[in-house]
């Protein structure tokens, strides 16, 4: 029920500001304390004005006792002298006195209304028996005491004197209680002055304490409107800062996002210009030429159709890669027979090494079967070994090794060819990244190969690692896990 009420108010828009909550926390703490100092302050002062009222009237009443002992007022109650006494400390404390004697008969009550009644109460009774009572009652507004008369003449030492009568007395606590009210009204005043100085405090500080908060979405809504490009920086608070850094971070993610797609774009469209670039000059130079012998033009024709084939080449690599990322986790996995994949692979490719005088092997050192998509990972694989025929050279060898242990199995892919210099090895799975461009051009590559190759491999929660010496030869490992998991 708490919880819920808790929620709604969380939930109501008011309380979603962190101003506005910072604002009530301060005034509700600030407001506690004089709260807790007024009723605590006006409590003592109540409990000190009785107690004080107290002991100055029980002083006067036991001065009276003596009194009314010396002048025998218990068995005459006649005495003037006395009798004005009573009248006087009771006017004075706005109260009534009752003279009881040892046979529990009033023998005097300044209001004059109980002489002659008897009274055993148990106040009276208390008192007999030599205790003081006293009763403060708070709500009607006064202070009722008993003192007994104790006749301590003729009394040897080990005797106990004689309770002779009884002094009942009722006085009034109505200045206390005027006294507490003024008190109270000041005190009324005193809060309302502090609450509304804590209010404007509370006001002053939730704004002070939010204005770093406001500082960054500042901040950030410039870096929106594209006003600047810098880092933002608000240090005010460690909090501010977390922001700030996360946000940064961000941005520097999409900056760079924003960076490789125009890299890419503009790639693209160098790629695709440049046999177009071939074709046009080609097609330009038959059609400027008179009297063009046949042979040339069947020559041209051959050069154009090898353009149209690279320029088709191109586009269906980056339509693969278009794929691959568009369906992104998308894999149609099923049991394959990976040794029979591979021996697949090596029998298409072994005729373009032939023309190198390449010698391809491949070594299954056991039988594997893995869960994988077919398709894409003969393509990753064909990738591999196509460059390892193709960045060989004449009379080299490319030897394709299978093996396997509980969890993954490993293809490694060796080749004697004119490996990678160390400065490329990180960039060669860069879309249209080429060592060498005109070498990779003259022998058909489009840059895309491993970018494609290394997007299967990861689709299938696989590894890819490369270690190579220029001149002398690359290896490529490639392990995959035998059974997918999303
Ligand atoms: P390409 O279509 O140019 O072969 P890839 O993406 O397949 O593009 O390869 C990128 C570059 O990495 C190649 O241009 C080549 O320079 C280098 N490379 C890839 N495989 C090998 C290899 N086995 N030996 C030497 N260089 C390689």
């Amino acid at each position: 029920m708490l919880k819920k009420v808790k929620d709604q108010i969380i939930k109501s828009s008011l309380f979603r500001s962190l101003r506005i909550r910072i604002f009530f926390i301060l005034l509700i703490m600030g407001m506690i304390p004089s709260f807790i100092t007024r009723t605590a302050l006006l409590q003592n002062y109540e409990e000190r004005a009785v107690n004080v009222k107290i002991s100055e009237v029980s002083n006067q009443f036991k001065i009276i006792a003596n009194h009314l002992l010396n002048y025998n007022y218990l068995q005459d109650a006649s005495s003037e002298v006395i009798n004005a006494e009573l009248n006087q400390i009771s006017n004075l404390y706005d109260g009534r006195v009752l003279i009881i004697d040892n046979n529990f008969k009033v023998i005097k009550d300044t209001y004059g209304i109980s002489e002659g009644k008897t009274i055993i109460s148990e106040e009276v009774l208390k008192c007999f028996k030599g205790e003081n009572t006293t009763y403060y009652d708070n709500e009607d507004g006064f202070i009722e005491m008993t003192i007994p008369i104790v006749d301590s003449s003729n009394v040897k030492e080990d005797e106990t004197p004689k309770i002779e009568g009884v002094l009942l007395s009722s006085i009034s606590t109505d200045t206390i209680a005027l006294t507490i009210s003024i008190l109270q009204r000041k005190a009324f005043v005193l809060e309302v002055l502090i609450t509304i100085s804590i209010l404007v405090m509370s006001l002053a500080t939730s704004h002070v304490l939010i204005k770093p908060f406001k500082k960054v979405t500042t901040a950030i809504n410039e870096v929106k409107e594209g006003f600047t490009d810098e880092a933002i920086s608000v240090p005010d608070y460690d909090e501010t800062e977390h922001i700030v850094d996360a946000f940064n971070n961000v941005l520097r993610r999409m900056r760079t996002l924003d960076k490789s797609r125009q890299e890419f774009v503009s790639n693209v469209s160098h790629e695709l210009k440049t046999p177009l670039t071939s074709m046009k000059v080609l097609a330009d130079s038959l059609v400027m030429q008179e009297d063009v012998p046949v042979e040339l033009y069947q020559e041209f024709m051959i050069d154009i159709a090898a353009e149209i084939d690279r320029e088709n080449k191109i586009i269906n690599d980056l339509l693969t890669l278009v794929k691959l990322d568009k369906t992104d986790g998308e894999l149609n996995v099923e049991y394959v027979d990976i040794n029979a994949l591979l021996e697949l692979l090596m029998k298409r490719l072994r005729p373009i090494a032939r023309q190198q005088n390449i010698e391809v092997i491949l070594e299954s050192n056991r039988p594997v079967q893995a869960v994988v998509d077919e398709v894409k990972m003969t393509l990753a694989l064909s990738n591999l070994v196509e460059n390892a025929i193709k960045y060989n050279k004449q009379n080299g060898w490319v030897r394709v090794s299978l093996d396997a242990d509980h969890q993954y199995f490993t293809v490694t892919i060796e080749d004697s060819g004119m490996g990678i210099p160390e400065e490329a090895m990180e960039r060669i799975y860069e879309r249209f990244y080429r060592v060498d461009k005109s070498h990779s051009r003259e022998i058909g590559g489009t840059g895309l190969g491993l970018a494609i190759t290394r997007n299967i491999i990861l689709m299938h929660r696989g590894t890819i690692q490369v270690s190579s010496v220029e001149t002398e030869g690359t290896t490529f490992v490639v392990k995959i896990p035998l059974t997918y998991s999303k």
